[in-house]
């Protein structure tokens, strides 16, 4: 998807005009991909602009850094603050934020010095991500080749930028044999993810999402789903899922903070029983945009305020 400019950048405490946010060709961060990152949305309310659990994404951007040993010399709550006075500097009343912690410029080798890393936000408009028709009409997925990132490799609850060659290599083979995303699965056979969400099934009124131990990110998007399910009284397990029971399940979707909520009509063209938006995932895309758009006062505590 292409950028969209915006005016400014925050770069550790500074804001930097957008062509001028820039770093040095040789930062390890580039070379080794020792950097961690989040993506987070904003949405119009009632209110004016409200950043969907900023404090949560910021949070799990904290606990990225410590699995890799960084120290992002700024707070949850400083970067709250940095975060929301981006959102007024560039007027966005709704958009994406992308906030990174990489290393600085100085040393290179695979051993990086850890000591340097450095923390930028921006924030650009963004629709949707799998595309208008992925998301009105469902999405096609097809299981990779390419397993997902495993506890012994590259940890995957961790946000790495180096983390993402994985998803990339499935997403683009994935796109490229015609599909709209694909699957992972862990060494076992259990599915994990798709290339940036996670996924959920549902089977005679019962929704199965993977647990955290099957190598998932563990979404945001995920626990809001989780959540607003059972408000509305559905059973949910976080449960191994097999490839063949999503060929038989009655809804299956996708989330994320890109993708939000995405339903998904095949796997393995295998197509899932409720072809395009099945009953359950558009109350649930409903409950979501509800709660996002501030319509539900329920879940305030999960916006902030611009
Ligand atoms: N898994 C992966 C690999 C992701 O990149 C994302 C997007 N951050 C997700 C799952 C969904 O996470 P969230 O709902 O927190 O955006």
């Amino acid at each position: 998807m292409k950028l969209t400019p915006t005016s400014t950048i925050w770069m550790d405490g500074e804001f930097v005009p957008w062509d001028e946010a820039q770093v040095h060709v040789l930062t390890p961060s580039l070379h080794y991909g020792w950097g961690v990152y989040e993506g987070i949305r904003a949405y119009e309310t009632a209110e004016g602009p409200a950043v969907f659990r900023l404090r949560e994404h910021l949070q799990r951007l904290h606990d990225s850094a410590r699995v890799y040993l960084m120290d992002p010399g700024w707070s949850v709550n400083e970067l709250t603050e940095a975060s929301l006075e981006l959102l007024r500097r560039t007027d966005l009343t709704s958009g994406y934020l992308r906030p990174i912690v990489y290393l600085g410029y100085g040393t290179m080798g695979v051993a990086p010095q850890l000591d340097s890393a450095k923390v930028a936000i921006a924030a650009w408009p963004w629709g949707s991500y799998l595309g208008e028709k992925a998301e009105q009409d469902g999405c096609r997925l097809v299981i990779s080749s390419w397993q997902r990132n495993g506890v012994h490799s590259v940890p995957p609850l961790a946000k790495a930028t180096g983390a993402y060659v994985n998803s990339a290599l499935a997403k683009v083979a994935a796109i490229r044999s015609g599909y709209d995303d694909a699957l992972m699965l862990t060494p076992t056979g259990h599915v994990a993810e798709a290339s940036a969400a996670n996924i959920f099934a549902l089977r005679d009124g019962v929704m199965t999402t993977p647990p955290v131990s099957d190598n998932i990110l563990p979404g945001i998007t995920r626990d809001t789903v989780i959540t607003l399910a059972r408000d509305l009284g559905y059973e949910v397990r976080e449960q191994s899922l097999t490839r063949s029971e999503l060929y038989v399940a009655d809804e299956a979707f996708l989330t994320g903070t890109a993708a939000e909520i995405v339903p998904v009509t095949s796997v393995d063209d295998r197509p899932v029983a409720a072809a395009g938006c099945g009953p359950v995932t558009k109350q649930l895309r409903e409950a979501f945009q509800d709660v996002v758009h501030g319509r539900n006062t329920d879940y305030r505590r999960w916006l902030s305020h611009v």
